[in-house]
């Protein structure tokens, strides 16, 4: 594993401190005591590529609470973000890069990570550019247009020596791990049937996302790995495969793509998921049932809402930070400090990809389609 721009850390003595103190691959993994020891680490230097709405109303304010990164550089086509957000975040205009720029960045030791949070389209190519940078690299979802761009991030990470993580914060959060840990816990019989369902009323003229050449596909691109994930992650396998619906509520709106998305993803046990993904209407749904038993999570995909878990028999919240992308984003600064498997790694993205790619197969051709996951 290799240092980290600290001439005060090593990876093999760091391990070693650790062993020592009889920490590792225990589970006191989080404990105060390892906490501890990581603090003293340098934090990891982050720039945030694109600075739209997520960029600005979650991941700088998550960066504010993380451990172990901190926001280091700013990638920007807008000089006036430049300027705001340097005064905001006392970023330095030596860590300030523009589109054209952005290659420079490969110089800067400051920077160890850089977050992809452009439109779509722009994914695979920056993503790409910043692990020939010798950056580790966190995109935003959907990974890529399509699951052959994924397979060429994954391959530039490989060919780089460096870390990929898909900016899916619900891999890290409690609720949904909680939903896992549940639907996977043995009992008589078997999961049959689940729905999870995101959309929101939010398409309007302009929107890049619902541009097919930026966005790729409107609510299935921007909202459907969520809910694709969440089936895959409760059933605890990849469905075989799916049938899926388009539908357009308004023409004018809508072109090349639908408004609202519906498919049934099948799984090799005949397990079935029945989702949607809208940008027409609100749902938000994640619902999992085992024999008479079931499991709700309430709101189920919102980035830091207040969530509950509703079974038959009670309904609980968890301890949760703040925000969820601080503990994706120091989840990712770990797997770095200790060059361990990210969790929503690049090959989850690809996998999300390949159901996509089959349910706008599955729409175009009006038949049930193998989902392809070579
Ligand atoms: P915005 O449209 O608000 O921001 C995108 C930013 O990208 C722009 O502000 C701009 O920043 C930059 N940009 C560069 N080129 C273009 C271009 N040609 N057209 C438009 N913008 C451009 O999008 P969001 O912040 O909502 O989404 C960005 C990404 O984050 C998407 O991939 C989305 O799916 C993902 N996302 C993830 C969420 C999650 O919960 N994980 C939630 C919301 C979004 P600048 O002016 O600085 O150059």
């Amino acid at each position: 594993m290799k240092n980290i721009d600290n001439p005060f850390y090593t990876a093999t003595s760091r391990r070693q401190a650790l062993k020592n103190i009889g920490i590792i691959g225990s589970a006191a993994a989080l404990s105060p005591l390892n906490l501890a020891c990581l603090k003293e680490e340098k934090k990891l230097g982050i720039a945030l590529v694109g600075l739209g709405n997520y960029a600005t109303l979650m991941l700088a304010p998550a960066l504010q609470k993380t451990q172990f990164c901190e926001l280091k550089g700013i990638v920007t086509g807008t000089p006036e973000k430049a300027i705001k957000w340097q005064k905001e975040y006392n970023i330095s205009p030596a860590h300030t890069y523009n589109y054209e720029t952005f290659d420079k960045i490969k110089n800067d030791p400051a920077i160890d990570i850089i977050y992809i949070v452009l439109p779509n389209f722009m994914h695979e190519e920056y993503t790409i550019r910043a692990l020939e940078a010798g950056k580790h690299v966190i995109c935003e979802k959907p990974m890529a247009m399509n699951a052959a761009g994924c397979k060429n991030m994954i391959a530039a990470a490989k060919k780089a020596g460096k870390k990929l993580q898909v900016g899916y914060r619900l891999f890290y959060e409690p609720h949904h791990l909680e939903m896992k840990r549940w639907a996977n816990e043995p009992f008589e019989g078997r999961i049959k049937l689940m729905e999870t369902s995101l959309g929101f009323d939010m398409a309007r003229p302009g929107l890049w996302r619902i541009d097919k050449k930026m966005g790729g596909g409107g609510a299935l691109m921007d909202l459907g790995p969520y809910v694709i994930q969440a089936a895959r992650r409760a059933a605890g396998q990849n469905p075989v495969s799916v049938l899926a619906q388009g539908f357009i509520d308004d023409p004018e709106i809508y072109k090349g793509i639908y408004g609202t998305y519906t498919w049934q993803l099948k799984f090799a046990d005949n397990a079935l998921c029945n989702s949607t993904a809208s940008f027409s209407s609100y749902t938000d749904r994640y619902y999992v049932s085992k024999g008479y038993d079931y499991m709700e999570l309430k709101p189920a995909f919102a980035a830091n809402a207040k969530m509950s878990l509703q079974s038959r028999d009670e309904s609980k919240s968890l301890p949760c930070n703040e925000y969820q992308q601080t503990t994706q984003m120091d989840a990712f600064a770990r797997n770095i400090f200790d060059n361990t498997a990210v969790i929503a790694s690049g090959e989850e993205g690809m996998i999300d990809m390949q159901v996509i790619d089959a349910i706008k197969k599955s729409i175009e051709t009006g038949a049930e389609v193998k989902i392809d996951y070579a």
